[in-house]
């Protein structure tokens, strides 16, 4: 076992605080990371204060994950020492089921290995990326081809990044598709980098008139404030494919209602309680589809980080040091990030 420095939360009102864990001395197909930055996700803010009621204490967040290998077992093939590496939300899988022959391992039948929090169907605990060091099977590693100066902005694609680039893929997001995202955050403004990186006609839906400019800068070609109904009425029956990212529950009506016939909503926000149920001939009568989507699999993570290596697009971010991250929880909460915090590892 290896000792390593991490950053976690004990339960779920304490703040995350310094602690040490163990690593597993790596196995012959295991590759080991000296983590330089990682990502911090909304959805590490819900799992450490258990807003999804899954958690495992203690809990180290983290599924951003860049870094340097330091470590390679003899099996190893695809990775050598020095090489610049990410990890994202799953560090494992069955290998077997249908899922994982598919490739999208993130639906896996028997539940993939969370990056932090053990596999999603309870078993043993596992600790992320707010830590100086993990050890990962090399399956789940991924290659990172952007310059080395980039590599903190790099982080964020392995989660928001992949999270939305799946959904624009699989839905068909390109030229002369008519695309919403919704709410500027760090998925959402992924989402507008990669759906304009497409050639979609892309709509910023905001509850911020503060992030008018912002949404238009990273690539937008329209943004609209969803709180004014004006707006909203603007976009009625326009949209072949909207990407909700929002993290808490709202009104999914106000958005149906942008969808052409066919068009349809994807929900990749999680939050902690349900959202009111849409109004179902909101659905039936221009045969709209409500639908969801989890992360990417492996090998659409490894395509989505060469599309942004080969478009020059990464996340814009603000680097923190480790003993920030409570502050940055608190920031979060009220959207004030542009628009994704990275931890500097160096600072644990
Ligand atoms: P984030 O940076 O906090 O962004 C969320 C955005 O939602 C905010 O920037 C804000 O955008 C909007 N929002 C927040 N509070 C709102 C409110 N009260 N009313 C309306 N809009 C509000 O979070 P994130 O890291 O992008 O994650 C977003 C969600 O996706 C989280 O629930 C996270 O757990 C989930 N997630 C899902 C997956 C997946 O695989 N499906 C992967 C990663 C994360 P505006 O200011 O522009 O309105
Ligand atoms: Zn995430």
């Amino acid at each position: 076992m290896l000792k390593t420095k991490a950053y976690g939360a004990v339960n779920k009102n304490s703040v995350l605080t310094s602690m040490e864990i163990e690593r597993r001395t790596p196995h012959s197909d295991d590759v080991q990371i000296q983590i330089i930055y990682c990502g911090v996700c909304h959805s590490d803010l819900h799992t450490a204060r258990n807003e999804w009621k899954t958690t495992q204490y203690p809990c180290v967040p983290g599924h951003e994950i860049v870094g340097r290998v330091t470590s390679i077992g003899d099996k190893v093939q695809r990775f050598k020492l020095g090489d610049l590496v990410g990890v994202g939300c799953m560090v494992d899988s069955c290998g077997t089921c249908s899922s994982c022959a598919d490739g999208v391992e993130q639906y896996c039948e028997n539940g993939f290995t969370g990056t932090y929090n053990g596999p999603v169907f309870g078993g043993k605990n596992t600790y992320g990326g707010y830590s100086q060091s993990i050890v990962v099977k090399e399956s789940f590693v991924l290659h990172i081809k952007h310059n080395e100066e980039q590599l903190a902005n790099v982080a964020p694609l392995l989660c928001a990044g992949i999270t939305l680039y799946s959904p624009l893929r699989h839905w068909n997001a390109g030229v002369n598709k008519q695309v919403g995202i919704v709410g500027l955050g760090g998925l959402g403004h992924m989402g507008v980098k990669l759906a304009r990186a497409m050639d979609s006609h892309v709509v910023l839906f905001t509850t911020s008139p503060s992030k008018i400019e912002d949404g238009k800068k990273l690539g937008a070609h329209e943004v609209c404030v969803s709180t004014d109904a004006n707006q909203m009425q603007n976009y009625l029956n326009q949209f072949d494919l909207i990407i909700n990212t929002v993290s808490v529950p709202h009104d999914l009506n106000a958005y149906l209602q942008l969808l052409k016939r066919d068009g349809s909503m994807v929900l990749v926000g999680a939050p902690e309680e349900p959202h009111p149920s849409p109004e179902v001939f909101n659905l039936i009568f221009k045969r709209r589809q409500l639908a969801g989507s989890l992360i990417g699999g492996i090998a659409e993570t490894q395509e989505m980080l060469d599309f942004c290596a080969d478009n020059n697009i990464v996340s814009d971010i603000q680097i923190i040091p480790m003993d920030y991250i409570n502050t940055a929880y608190e920031r979060i909460l009220k959207s004030d990030v542009k628009y994704r915090f990275v931890i500097d590892m160096n600072t644990i």
